[in-house]
């Protein structure tokens, strides 16, 4: 009975509600208890109720990465302190000597993670664009043990071909990983199309309310889920009880925050693509965009994340930021309010200034995370900023 919500049987609303949870035995609490326990008494030595010690499993904590597993369309789920904390330990899955081919154009701390701290350990990385999957072929080597996919990228919003970077993966025995932050599973579930791993920043649309830090990984094989397992319980950055509920919390409107992200995102997108101040909008959604059709394809909407390319040069960029009233300054993404940023000064400073130049990050590039706010309202407030412009 326990766990039973399978997806031949349920819609993702019903799982995202109530996959990995079930009334509290004792109380008949409907709700998961947020057990705040470091340990757990035992009856004998050995002899326990499958708990033992709150860094390898808590109970909060397990129903929140069953049910992020069941969403994500896998069998194991693990729940991160952050979302970086999750990277790490997926990065440990590998050793001294191995190669990692990860897309050139990725969340800014997620480069910095690889170029400034995982390297240190001997690991390879090589930063390629797998918007063509023939590159990622051309970048393997024999030491070749990881492949490293973030789509839709950030920021510049290019799309990466997740069944044919897995097929190829699988074809020379790599590890497939894919960062499906922007997307979350309601959206793009990459395990249905061959990868081995799904990763997220849970900080963002899993958690949607910007109040909590957290990450995960989700996997289907039972070998590798062993094997992080083991990682996550030996290098201890763990999800804590509280982030656990308050992130299960969130998975269960996850699907109706998502639809409505993704009707103010569209309706953002177009208005900003006709305005006579914006030179350009890479938004997956708009038929303008090149990897249009790869959008429909691969996922099952568009979101509300988009990049805008002002007229004009910093100056102009400034003054749409300082302008805006309902769209905040700030960093980060994903949630119920809408944010702005500049991602050169911003997200992306850890990038070295050619790097940024080569991939398109330049002065004039803004980026909006589209909340779920009275669309019109965001429009107006886009209009009036632009007018200051
Ligand atoms: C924010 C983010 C991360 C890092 O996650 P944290 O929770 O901030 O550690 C990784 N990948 C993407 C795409 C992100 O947006």
């Amino acid at each position: 009975m326990k766990n039973d919500w399978n997806k031949s049987q349920y819609g993702f609303e019903t799982r995202a509600i109530h996959a990995g949870q079930e009334p509290d035995p004792t109380t008949g609490a409907i709700m998961t208890p947020v057990y705040l326990t470091s340990t757990f008494v035992q009856e004998s030595p050995g002899r326990h109720k499958g708990w033992e010690y709150a860094r390898s499993q808590n109970p909060t904590r397990s129903a929140y990465e069953a049910c992020l597993a069941n969403l994500e369309s896998g069998k194991h789920g693990f729940g991160f302190a952050s979302g970086c904390a999750a990277e790490t330990t997926a990065l440990h899955l590998l050793k001294a000597g191995d190669h990692v081919i990860a897309s050139d154009d990725m969340y800014g701390g997620t480069f910095r993670l690889m170029d400034k701290v995982i390297k240190h350990n001997g690991i390879e990385f090589s930063y390629v664009d797998l918007t063509d999957v023939e590159n990622f072929r051309k970048a393997i080597k024999p030491n070749t043990k990881m492949v490293w996919i973030e789509t839709p990228t950030n920021p510049t919003m290019k799309l990466v071909d997740i069944r044919k970077a897995a097929a190829i993966a699988k074809e020379k025995g790599i590890l497939s990983i894919v960062d499906n932050t922007f997307m979350s599973p309601y959206f793009q579930r990459p395990l249905e199309l061959g990868a081995d791993i799904v990763l997220h920043s849970t900080t963002k649309y899993v958690g949607g309310h910007s109040d909590v830090v957290g990450g995960a990984l989700i996997v289907n094989d039972d070998d590798l889920a062993a094997r992080i397992y083991f990682l996550q319980k030996s290098m201890g950055a763990i999800c804590a009880p509280f982030d656990a509920y308050l992130s299960m919390r969130s998975l269960k409107t996850l699907a109706l925050r998502m639809r409505q992200h993704d009707i103010n995102g569209r309706k953002v997108a177009e208005y900003l693509e006709k305005h006579p101040k914006v030179a350009r909008v890479a938004y997956p959604g708009l038929p303008s965009h090149p990897q249009h059709a790869l959008a429909k394809e691969q996922a099952h909407g568009f979101g509300g994340m988009m990049t805008i390319y002002l007229k004009g040069g910093i100056d102009e960029a400034r003054r749409l930021l300082e302008n805006v009233r309902i769209f905040a300054l700030a960093e980060s993404l994903g949630g119920v309010e809408s944010l702005i940023e500049h991602p050169a000064i911003m997200t992306h400073a850890s990038i070295p200034p050619e790097a940024r130049k080569a991939l398109g990050i330049d002065d004039t590039m803004v980026r909006l995370s589209v909340g779920v706010e009275n669309v019109e309202d965001l429009i107006r407030d886009l209009e009036n900023a632009l007018s200051k412009v």
